[in-house]
């Protein structure tokens, strides 16, 4: 059988421990077979990022504006024990830190679902993709205790000098205050990002925040939102059948808990920092959840919303057999060869990817699986395959 071509190469971003093993046997069993891959290979593990003072991940999120797409590995943020652990030079800021303030986008977390592995709320059909704002707010603030009596303000200072103020609250004894911000243009291309994500998943967007409390700051949000709809997508939606759904957040938390899915839910950072964990704790598994970053640009980062799996990796390492789920990995892939495939016209590409997705798909929902699934599956009987086995198991459907 001849390999599928690919016209353009993809970004390929390669990690760390127990996922950058996973890497190399999802390339071997599930990728390499079908595909002439064409890549281009960034090797974003900790060693190479030390040994290149961090140009690699800089290098890698270049590339991924010059060619569109990326698919990444998780990679470890070193800490103070992994500067003993690897010997660091630096402690190296995240790499996908790093990729995203080059890249500027949205990040775009959603579940993946099967059969026998049921959502903790009974409503749940379809996936709920949650796309969290990176910037500013509380993660920005500059904060004070007031130690006692006396007046806080918040003051700007325009250029030429001028002042405007505005009272925080007159204390009468010991407090707190908080100052905090974002900027129009960051709210404008997260805006964008959700629209376009929209439009390119047919899914319905939903955005909240307290707009009726926060009449100046939540509601600068909602206008955004909305000026940008009304002026850009407002037809682009009509012509997909989609809608664009704007409550406050109260209202779409209880909602969303009364709802079928399927609909991608935009949220403030706070909002989506708390949210995106509720969310993907009652889908069932943080092994089954896909995370993309999509730029207001059109570029794409594809890659598991897990990290690098630490524990299995010393597992491993002592040569004990692992359980690792490869499942949102396997997705990283497929969700970056499909968009690589629509990008370029590559129907046999994007025909692929599906075919990948439905052959993981039915190994589990056949009961064969890793342990993580097979503790909360209602599936009978579950086969527990161990990380290589269950990906070989896939190979075989495929
Ligand atoms: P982790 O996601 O690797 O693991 C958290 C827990 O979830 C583990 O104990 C494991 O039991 C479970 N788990 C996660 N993925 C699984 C899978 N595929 N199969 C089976 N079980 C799975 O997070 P962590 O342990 O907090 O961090 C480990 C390293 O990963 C850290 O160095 C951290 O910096 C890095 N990290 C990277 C990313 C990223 O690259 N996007 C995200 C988070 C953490």
């Amino acid at each position: 059988m001849a390999k599928i071509k690919m016209t353009t190469p993809l970004v390929e971003m390669d990690g760390d421990e127990m996922t950058r093993i996973l890497w190399k046997l999802i390339k071997e069993n599930l990728l390499e077979p079908y595909i002439d891959l064409n890549t281009e290979y960034y090797d974003l593990g900790l060693e190479y990022r030390n040994e290149t003072n961090d140009q690699v991940t800089v290098d890698a999120a270049n590339a991924t504006k010059k060619y569109g797409v990326a698919v990444k590995c998780a990679t470890i943020t070193p800490n103070a024990a992994r500067m003993t652990e690897y010997d660091l030079k630096e402690m190296w800021k995240s790499p996908n830190g790093t990729i995203r303030a080059i890249l500027d986008g949205t990040v775009f977390r959603a579940p993946i679902k099967v059969k026998g592995i049921e959502p903790y709320v009974r409503t749940w059909k379809k996936p709920i993709t949650i796309a969290r704002h990176a910037y500013g707010d509380v993660y920005r603030a500059s904060e004070m205790k007031i130690p006692g009596p006396g007046k806080a303000e918040l003051v700007y200072t325009a250029e030429d000098g001028t002042e405007t103020r505005e009272l925080i609250h007159n204390f009468t004894g010991e407090g707190i205050i908080q100052g905090m911000h974002n900027i129009n243009a960051s709210i404008e291309s997260f805006a964008r990002s959700c629209f376009n994500y929209a439009l390119d998943t047919k899914q319905d967007l939903w955005f909240a925040s307290k707009d009726t409390i926060s009449k100046k700051y939540d509601h600068t949000f909602k206008d955004v939102f909305q000026e940008l709809f009304d002026t850009e997508y407002k037809d682009k939606f009509e012509q997909a059948g989609i809608t664009y759904f704007y409550t406050l957040i109260d209202d779409a938390v209880a909602r969303v808990m009364k709802s079928e899915g399927g609909y991608i839910w935009a949220c403030k950072n706070y909002d989506g920092d708390v949210m995106s964990d509720m969310v993907s704790s009652a889908f069932g598994s943080l092994a089954m959840m896909t995370s993309v970053l999509v730029s207001p640009d059109g570029y794409y980062e594809y890659e598991a919303a897990h990290g690098t799996v630490q524990r299995h990796y010393y597992k491993h390492l002592k040569g004990e057999e692992t359980s690792t789920n490869s499942v949102a990995t396997i997705f990283a892939w497929t969700g970056a060869l499909r968009k690589r495939g629509e990008l370029d016209d590559n129907a046999e590409l994007m025909a692929f990817a599906d075919k990948l997705e439905k052959a993981t798909i039915d190994t589990i929902e056949a009961g064969e699986m890793t342990k993580d699934l097979a503790l909360i599956t209602s599936l009978e009987n579950p086969t527990v395959l161990n990380s290589e086995d269950f990906i070989k198991a896939i190979a075989k459907r495929l």
